[in-house]
């Protein structure tokens, strides 16, 4: 190489770089926003599909907008549901939930949204209609939908009746019975059942019979569960179910539309 290209590359690496001025240092900022912002608009689809797809599915509050990533853009994860649950049904998702991070949900097993409150108080006490505010009664909530996941062990196909308390003397879980108290939770662990055929998942059902029922199995000893149009997946049977694990599990709302 000559010595006047190599000075000369001495001298492009000495030369200052020039400062921008306020209003060029703006338009990059600008212009970079605008690249990050087009990225994840343009990948906003590729994350709904993921979440769809491969998604932790959780059961939402009452009122909990449909379409799952809906309403997890529509929840600002500020636990206001959380607070006024009369028994503390609502939990906040850790990290482990992914997109989900933080989002309101409910674990039926521990403890079952039981209408006490009926099914008001969560949605009102949203800030931003994730728990639409279009939701006038109990029956209209779509929680998920309830299913016999375990029919072999079901204590009344089996012909069998059940006595104690339904979880054990330890469990915390709360419901309301409406022949102790109609406004005041009690603890499952309180309550005795003494029944010459298991029917606790009918029984507490806050819906009804529409929601579930028993029918006599053609062996004429035991009777089966038989989930209705009208279960709204509140998730008392999965809770009540004297059985360990439990014969009946809810089924998410967006699982059933996966499905
Ligand atoms: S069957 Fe009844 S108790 Fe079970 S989830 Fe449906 S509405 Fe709730
Ligand atoms: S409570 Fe459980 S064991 Fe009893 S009838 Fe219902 S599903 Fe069967």
């Amino acid at each position: 190489m000559s010595d006047t290209s190599e000075q000369k590359k001495k001298t492009q690496k000495r030369r200052p770089r020039r400062r921008l001025s306020r209003q060029e240092e703006n338009r990059r900022r600008f212009l970079r926003a605008g690249v990050v912002t087009g990225a994840i608009v343009a990948l906003q689809p590729v994350f709904s599909w993921v979440s769809r797809r491969f998604g932790r599915l959780r059961l939402r509050p009452p009122g909990a907008l449909e379409e799952e990533t809906t309403f997890l853009g529509a929840c600002i994860k500020c636990g206001q549901c959380v607070q006024v649950c009369p028994v503390e049904a609502i939990l906040l998702a850790d990290l482990n939930d992914g997109l989900g991070h933080g989002a309101p949900y409910i674990e039926p097993r521990d403890q079952a949204c039981d209408f006490s409150c009926d099914a008001l108080s969560c949605i009102l006490a949203c800030p931003t209609g994730a728990l639409s505010h279009e939701l006038g009664a109990k029956e209209e909530v779509s929680i998920g939908i309830a299913k016999l996941s375990r029919p072999d062990a079901c204590l009344a196909r089996r012909g069998e009746g059940f006595r104690g308390p339904a979880r054990g003397g330890q469990f915390p879980g709360r419901l309301r019975y409406e022949e102790i108290d109609r406004w005041v939770p009690q603890p499952v662990r309180d309550y005795e059942y003494d029944v010459e055929l298991c029917d606790l998942c009918v029984r507490e059902c806050p819906i009804g019979t529409t929601a579930l029922r028993l029918e006599p199995l053609p062996d004429g000893k035991g009777s089966t569960p038989v989930v209705g149009d009208a279960c709204v997946g509140c998730g008392v049977c999965e809770m009540i179910c004297p059985e360990e694990p439990t014969c009946i599990e809810i089924i998410p709302s967006a699982a059933e539309a996966r499905a």
